[in-house]
């Protein structure tokens, strides 16, 4: 399930369009998808402590789809990179979207 990002309502993935306000939803699934590609072959790099890399593929996701768990990747691979000051900005962001 995700939510429309129109109306707010549940939608199953893989509906066309929303129910309720007939939002076109065909692009938000390929979105979403790219998204979770791109998560997971920066875990992949995460696992062979390639951080650049992984960095790339966390940062695509994060342009497609700013969720928690993407921002939590990029915080990892900066932190192997040395990068800590843009590390805790990410992960402030993460602390700043929950109020
Ligand atoms: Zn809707």
């Amino acid at each position: 399930m995700i939510l429309c990002p129109t109306c707010r309502k549940k939608v199953y993935e893989g509906s066309s369009s929303c129910p309720r306000c007939e939002t076109q939803l065909n692009m938000l699934f390929k979105i979403e998808k790219l998204a979770g590609n791109k998560y997971k072959q920066g875990c992949l790099y995460l696992k062979k402590q390639d951080y650049k890399k992984a960095y790339i593929m966390f940062n695509a996701a994060y342009h497609l789809k700013a969720d928690d768990r993407i921002k939590k990747g990029i915080i990892i691979s900066l932190v192997g990179l040395g990068d800590n000051i843009s590390a805790i900005k990410m992960a402030l962001r993460i602390i700043q979207s929950k109020h």
